[in-house]
């Protein structure tokens, strides 16, 4: 703390990804990785790359990646924003679109880096609580409201919300800015993209990190009408012109590109969730329904920080958050087969399950 700090940098807790331990031989199911390799063709782009070009600037306005993108989602170039990971995105998104008079709507629990941009913007918002078995009911976001966000499917609790459901708060929120931060949405959710062409408040982002396997190259993208990718755009450009280095550029193309691969993957970890959500209902456990690449456990008998410390202490990581009301769950990412049988193993000989 310094007496040159800003009063809002003062009381800022920024958000602190999950821990990324140095330690080798952890079987690592905390941060939603994808346990897959990405798309070969991204093997090949890098072992072609030539350092030479590296003497260039990148294309600042990633025309190819977001070319790939737009016809992938049936979209024109002009509907794409692309961003250092869906991180970024959503911070320029605060920045641009959602630091209005009225309130921010929002979920009390969904990605907590939400809240770090309320506090650091001084945005006045307005937290719903989910529902008792930790749904988004967005009928209960209603009346004057300065933007809505949510994820979906939402973080830590892996559940998703329906098309239907989201098209009903879009025809009776017409006069702000909805913004769906679908980084799971890949993994068996309804994905709002098909409605950016009838709603142009509509703001969807999407992330490289978890079903594309890129979450070292850092790339996130959004989709919307022309006029609120201009508003990202403007905002981006005030602070760094190259949104997206070379490579990270070069590799996202490629892992669009290969759509077979893509399916294939998804499928795999889908299929390994499901196993992990019956092993893991045998245990005892009570699971969210999950669309997402991770799942959200909790068990009537053994308390969730208690299971992740024996975990850990077998050196397997999963995530628990200190929040209230989801205290008692484990949020476990879907990893191999094998890493999922592991840790099933290890639960299995846990004195009180
Ligand atoms: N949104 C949600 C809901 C997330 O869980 C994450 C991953 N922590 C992100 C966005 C950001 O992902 P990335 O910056 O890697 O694209």
């Amino acid at each position: 703390m310094s007496r040159f700090w800003s009063p809002a940098i003062q009381s800022l807790v920024p958000y602190t990804p999950g821990e990324q331990p140095k330690v080798d031989g952890l079987i690592k199911l905390n941060t939603n990785e994808n346990p897959y390799p990405p798309a070969p063709g991204v093997e090949a782009v890098l072992r072609n790359f030539s350092s030479e070009r590296l003497r260039l600037y990148p294309d600042p306005d990633c025309q190819a990646l977001k070319h790939a993108l737009a016809e992938d989602a049936g979209l024109a170039t002009n509907q794409v924003f692309v961003g250092n990971g869906s991180d970024e995105v959503l911070a320029l998104t605060f920045m641009a679109l959602l630091r209005q008079p009225k309130p921010l709507l929002l979920p009390e629990t969904s990605y907590s880096f939400y809240n770090v941009y309320i506090d650091l913007f001084g945005i006045n918002a307005q937290h719903i609580p989910l529902t008792a078995d930790f749904r988004i009911e967005l009928c209960d976001y209603c009346g004057e409201n300065g933007g809505i966000i949510f994820a979906n499917p939402n973080a830590p609790t892996s559940v998703s919300v329906d098309l239907d459901s989201i098209r009903a708060l879009l025809e009776r929120n017409t006069d702000s800015v909805v913004v769906v931060d679908e980084a799971y949405v890949d993994f068996g959710a309804e994905s709002a993209t098909q409605l950016i062409n009838q709603f142009p408040n509509l703001l969807v982002i999407q992330t490289f990190s978890k079903s594309r396997s890129l979450a070292g190259m850092r790339v996130g993208f959004a989709f919307g009408h022309p006029d609120l990718i201009e508003a990202l755009e403007r905002v981006k450009n005030s602070f760094n012109s190259y949104p997206l280095d070379m490579l990270a550029q070069l590799t996202a193309i490629a892992a669009v590109e290969d759509k077979e691969y893509f399916k294939a993957c998804v499928s795999r970890v889908i299929e390994t969730r499901n196993w992990t959500t019956e092993q893991l209902q045998r245990l005892g456990f009570d699971v969210l329904p999950s669309h997402t690449n991770f799942v959200f456990a909790s068990h009537a008998e053994v308390a969730a920080a208690d299971l992740m410390q024996y975990l850990r202490d077998n050196k397997i990581l999963v995530r628990h958050f200190t929040k209230p009301g989801i205290d008692n769950h484990l949020r476990i990412t879907i990893g191999t087969p094998e890493e999922m049988k592991a840790l099933i193993d290890c639960l299995q000989l846990h004195p009180e399950l």
